[in-house]
């Protein structure tokens, strides 16, 4: 049975704003899903890609194990373009550290313990890499829902703690880099350094007394859509929904609302709009195992008319006179289809000029988001330039 730590490194993000959220949370049961399922077998491939880059196993033992993990139900060209891209990358650096330091080694599935700062935190790094003066940590996300940032990231930190005191007295190290490979969004990789001297103050002063309040459950609820997006008890959290509810409590009263106060309102409806659709997961997850919940019942949705039977539809309209060809719609598969079944590389390097994306329609978005602004201005005037050219 796989162990799970109440304060695990990947949920640092909320428990270290939200101390009391990891207790609450053991009410409410893990789920597993086909993305982490997924995300399983690639790591998995992944490690074995980067074993054989390292020379830690040989060819034909690769072979034989890639042959095996590829009739998983999950395994496909971009996993295995994914696998090969983490493998040439750990290669990479390592033999960027072995040629500053030529004791300098990489290891893979690295089992940490940060239980100093954090009482019975464990975690897994997908590699660490060590040498004179620089461990580097690089996590493979294989994901491509959410990009994340290694700067100041909690779960990073972490591991990077656990792996100092794994490996601090074999050489002197001075900076940790924190590097997250994403190759399924485009080979997108972040990396941040951080001196060991100020992520020990940080685990000090900042991790250690928090995750004490943590481990007892202590301390004040912070909700946040960030911070509550994936707890366990996101649904039912009265902090959460008290917090929510008072999002509007302060509105002004007059008869008409300005375009400035609309702003003001969009901002906290994105908590409140997450919350509500947790809401709904929680009510209609009780009427489908029977519980009736006052004020709601199930309905049966939209549905769409379909064929039963496309041999004997052929038939019929053939029989009826109509031409087979006129029934077919030949269509090509989709690019995300494309770069899935052959490979994202392959796919690029025949279609590269092919491949178009046109300017997206601007949409709103909270003034924190990383993207670029659209500045209706620049767009209008490019636009005019286009025409004129
Ligand atoms: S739902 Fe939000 S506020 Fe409630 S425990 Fe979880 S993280 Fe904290």
């Amino acid at each position: 049975m796989v162990k799970h730590a109440l304060l695990s490194a990947s949920g640092a993000h909320r428990w270290l704003e939200c101390t009391p959220s990891a207790k609450l949370e053991e009410q409410f049961p893990k789920k597993t899903s086909s993305y982490a399922e997924e995300g399983t077998a690639a790591h998995e491939l992944a490690e074995l890609t980067a074993r054989y880059w390292l020379g830690e196993i040989t060819e034909a033992e690769y072979e034989n194990r890639r042959d095996e993990l590829a009739k998983g139900t999950y395994y496909n060209a971009e996993m295995q373009e994914c696998a090969n891209d983490y493998g040439k990358l750990v290669f990479e650096k390592y033999k960027q550290a072995r040629e500053n330091c030529e004791d300098a080694f990489a290891e893979l599935e690295v089992k940490v313990d940060f239980s100093k700062w954090v009482k019975a935190g464990f975690g897994t790094g997908d590699c660490i890499i060590v040498a004179d003066n620089i461990l580097e940590i690089i996590d493979l996300k294989y994901g491509k829902g959410v990009r994340v940032e290694a700067t100041g990231n909690p779960q990073m930190r972490l591991y990077a703690l656990g792996a100092l005191t794994k490996y601090g007295t074999l050489f002197d190290i001075d900076t940790v880099r924190m590097t997250i490979f994403q190759p399924r969004l485009s080979g997108a990789q972040s990396s941040d350094e951080i001196s060991v001297k100020d992520l020990t103050a940080w685990a000090n002063k900042y991790v250690k007394p928090r995750a004490k309040l943590a481990y007892k459950g202590e301390g004040d609820f912070a909700p946040s859509e960030e911070v509550c997006k994936f707890c366990r008890a996101k649904e039912q959290c009265r902090a959460r929904a008290e917090h929510n509810l008072k999002l509007f409590d302060e509105a002004p009263d007059p008869l008409i609302i300005s375009a400035d106060e609309a702003g003001v309102i969009l901002e906290k409806a994105a908590d409140i709009r997450a919350w509500l659709s947790d809401l709904e997961n929680l009510v209609f997850g009780n009427l489908m195992d029977g519980k009736p919940i006052a004020g709601w019942k199930l309905v049966e949705g939209r549905s769409n008319r379909k064929l039963a039977d496309e041999e004997k539809v052929v038939e019929a309209m053939k029989a009826a006179g109509y031409d087979e060809a006129l029934l077919y719609d030949r269509k090509l598969i989709t690019l995300t289809q494309m770069e899935s079944d052959f490979g994202k590389k392959a796919v690029a390097e025949i279609l590269g000029p092919l491949i178009v994306k046109p300017k997206g329609k601007p949409t709103l978005a909270p003034a924190s988001s990383n993207k670029p602004e659209y500045k209706p201005d620049e767009q209008v005037l490019a636009a005019f330039d286009e025409t004129e050219g």
